[in-house]
């Protein structure tokens, strides 16, 4: 068992990062298998040094340990383009200058409840040759689909809430995922997508361990890996942990950061007991 823990360095580590990073590194440990810890760090403007460092001494302090260097995504911007690449030899991108703001959103993880604008394919036929600087890339979906025509899009959930086998359905991604963008070529800007659905597979990663809010991007992952031609792992999404109103914990939480807790004199286990371990 080959798991990972992949905060983006944008904030604190809070309660809901630190349910995920134990029960990833438990796991592992569990079945003598192998924890890693990456940095989703390419969203360069919110990503900071300081809460990287601050991020790996509070997974210290909690005790967990993970093998290997950090891996840091900003250090393997040429492999993402590479393949992006790929995508675009197989005439499934095409350049798109809609909206920043949508391009933005992007390119950090999405999070639970935010509306994930399905793109109206404003710019879809324009060809790759009409790059212009500060274009998007976006994958063409139907054309994707087209190409997967065959493989079995499947994957296996161990989560508690949508255990078993899942198939991704065109209906449904053409409804909900859309022309999603990738990437930001030459401007070192890739997407959370591709780069976590890649680093997943370069890292041999057997089981994703990671938050519910995430169980519906699974799919665009799985149709980047086929057309990649890279395996698909095995999914486990967790439960979130919510504040007592049953809001999610974000990272903004900042009364709920890890740091807070310790400066209030907390232990390692008082955490694990928190977060219902
Ligand atoms: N970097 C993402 C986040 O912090 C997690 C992505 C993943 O685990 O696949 O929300």
């Amino acid at each position: 068992m080959r798991t990972r823990f992949a905060p983006s360095p944008t904030g604190p580590l809070h309660l809901g990062h630190a349910y995920s990073a134990i029960l990833a590194h438990d796991m592992a440990r569990a079945a003598g298998g192998t924890f890693l810890l990456r940095m989703e760090d390419t969203d360069l403007e919110r990503s900071k040094p300081e809460w990287d460092a601050l991020i790996q001494d509070d997974l210290a302090w909690l005790g967990l340990s993970w093998d290997g260097a950090v891996h840091r995504q900003s250090d393997h911007i040429p492999s993402y383009n590479a393949r992006l690449d790929t995508l675009a030899g197989l005439g499934l991108l095409y350049p798109c200058s809609c909206s920043r703001g949508d391009i933005r959103a992007a390119l950090s993880a999405p999070q639970e409840g935010a509306a994930h604008n399905v793109y109206p394919g404003t710019c879809r036929s324009r060809p790759m040759a009409s790059r212009q600087p500060g274009d998007a890339l976006r994958l063409d979906l139907e054309k994707a689909l087209a190409a997967l025509a065959g493989h079995d899009l499947g994957f296996t959930e161990t989560g508690p809430a949508h255990a078993g086998r899942h198939r991704v359905d065109p209906d449904e991604a053409r409804a909900s995922i859309g022309d999603i963008v990738l990437g930001r070529k030459g401007e070192n800007i890739v997407a959370y997508f591709l780069a976590s659905a890649f680093d997943d597979a370069d890292q041999r990663i057997s089981h994703v361990i990671r938050g519910e809010d995430l169980f519906e991007f699974a799919p665009i992952q799985v149709i980047l890996q086929h057309l990649l031609d890279l395996p698909t792992p095995t999914y486990h999404h967790h439960r979130l942990i919510r504040d007592e109103t049953g809001k999610r914990l974000a990272k903004r939480d900042d009364a709920r950061a890890i740091r807070t807790y310790r400066e209030d004199g907390a232990s390692p286990a008082d955490i694990r007991r928190l977060v219902g371990l």
